[in-house]
């Protein structure tokens, strides 16, 4: 969709620090990070929300989150993903969030790049 910020950066007509590409998936940082290392990774079909986007656009979705979050070197993190205004979805391009969380007893935030 032209106006899209995500479909944009897919295009890349607005720069973004990429993490992973295959044909159907992206992963790059988030442009205002919740935690050092937090990542994006979108489908490149467009849809607003996950009922959006057919199946086969979404079959390595999860596996290629797997590999950010393993490649971030995060011992903890969250896995999240807003559909809809009342559920804090600002970006109407399907996304998920990959959010490292500081390590307890370090007190230091780990994440991408693996420290
Ligand atoms: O789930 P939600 O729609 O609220 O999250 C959108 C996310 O997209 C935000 O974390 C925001 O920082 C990120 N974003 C980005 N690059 C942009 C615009 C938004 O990483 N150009």
């Amino acid at each position: 969709m032209a106006a899209c910020i995500f479909c944009k950066i897919i295009k890349g007509e607005i720069p973004s620090m990429k993490l992973f590409e295959s044909e159907k998936t992206l992963a790059f940082l988030d442009i205002g990070p919740l935690s050092y290392g937090h990542s994006l990774i979108i489908p490149k079909y467009h849809g607003a929300k996950l009922t959006d986007i057919p199946d086969d656009q979404l079959s390595e979705i999860m596996t290629v989150t797997k590999k950010i979050a393993s490649a971030s070197g995060a011992e903890n993190y969250n896995i999240l993903q807003n559909n809809g205004r009342a559920a804090h979805q600002e970006v109407d391009h399907v996304h998920f969030h990959m959010i490292p969380k500081p390590n307890a007893e370090e007190g230091l935030v780990i994440g991408w790049p693996a420290k």
